[in-house]
């Protein structure tokens, strides 16, 4: 057992710090070398914050106080001092100037105990590198939207914006740019350049071409700086249009999320395809779609005599499957599509 130099009470040698118990050496020699002073820098556009030179995720005053605090206290505590850990009791804020009162965890040797103190700090508002980017437009990310027919319905468009606007929160972005056919969206992150364009493709069966333009080198990090530019495709497809599904040519009865469901117009039998279809081929637009609507003049058996509308021609056709009811009076349509010849009732909802 030792005794305090100060107060002459008595305790084990390793609960005394320079000879003082810990209550003395609290108040006579104190915790502290110097008194830390602590700095945050906030953006004052984003919120976020500088830590060891780096711009961190906007968070609460209260944290931020903690992270530079721990770090200050460290450096301003006594040599035979160890940091354990640091609570924020409270924070008194005036303008740009505050006090807070930290309780603070010590180790000395063997003993650990804490300490409250009052340290003063100050706020500087410091336009982040970011911020100051994107004042000026700058972005390294580019998602072109297009679509496969160069003027989509505007319901496509608004899908797409719908869309990104449950995906995207403005602070994400440097600009949205609509322009014919499409919509373009600049970003400075490539983390949620990556995250919108897997969502799109996902949600829409976009198809994805990613390039990269170098603009300059930079020789700090030894790496080409420039835009990485995505360019997706989304397939334009609709209820009521005519496509050609592996050779056969089908309607569109019903999109669901990226399925299709397509009644096949040579046996009447429908299918459901999934959308991807369209960009390995197997599902395509005919480039020429000829509809004809023609009047049953007469059945004979198996055989239907029909007129056209427009021409006055007369055809003899095969009665099929989904013409056996078909009467005198009642109207078909003759579609041609490509080098596919069908003949429907004419009921059938077409988009055109
Ligand atoms: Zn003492
Ligand atoms: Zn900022």
């Amino acid at each position: 057992m030792r005794f305090c130099v100060r107060c002459g009470r008595e305790f084990p040698r390793e609960q005394l710090i320079r000879g003082y118990c810990i209550d003395c050496f609290k108040k006579y020699i104190g915790v502290f070398e110097h008194k830390p002073v602590l700095k945050l820098t906030i953006c004052p556009r984003c919120y976020s914050w500088l830590f060891r030179g780096d711009w961190r995720v906007p968070t609460s005053l209260e944290d931020m106080i903690k992270a530079i605090g721990a770090l200050e206290i460290s450096k301003y505590i006594r040599s035979e001092l160890q940091l354990i850990d640091l609570e924020v009791l409270d924070i008194t804020q005036k303008k740009l100037d505050f006090n807070t009162h930290l309780k603070i965890y010590l180790k000395a040797e063997t003993t650990t105990f804490n300490v409250i103190e009052e340290v003063q700090g100050s706020v500087e508002y410091r336009t982040c590198p970011r911020c100051i980017a994107r004042s000026s437009g700058t972005y390294t990310h580019l998602i072109q939207i297009r679509f496969t027919k160069k003027n989509p319905p505007p319901r496509f468009i608004e899908g797409v914006e719908k869309y990104l606007q449950k995906l995207i929160s403005p602070n994400d972005l440097v600009n949205v740019k609509y322009c014919e056919g499409g919509i373009d969206i600049e970003l400075d992150d490539a983390a949620i350049a990556k995250r919108i364009v897997q969502a799109l493709s996902h949600e829409f069966s976009a198809k994805i071409i990613t390039s990269f333009k170098a603009v300059r080198f930079d020789h700090r990090r030894g790496a080409w700086r420039g835009i990485v530019t995505y360019s997706l495709r989304i397939p334009v497809l609709e209820r009521g249009d005519l496509i050609i599904y592996r050779g056969s040519l089908c309607i569109i009865k019903d999109l669901r999320g990226n399925r299709l469901v397509l009644l096949n117009l040579s046996n009447n039998v429908y299918e459901e395809v999934h959308m991807t279809a369209y960009w390995n081929g197997d599902l395509k637009y005919p480039s020429r779609i000829e509809v004809e609507r023609y009047i049953v003049k007469n059945v004979e058996g198996d055989k239907i005599i029909i007129i056209s509308e427009t021409s006055k021609n007369e055809l003899v056709i095969k009665r099929k499957h989904d013409l056996l009811r078909i009467k005198p009076g009642n109207s078909v349509l003759l579609i041609k599509a490509d080098n596919i010849e069908y003949i429907v009732p004419g009921d059938l909802e077409l988009l055109r």
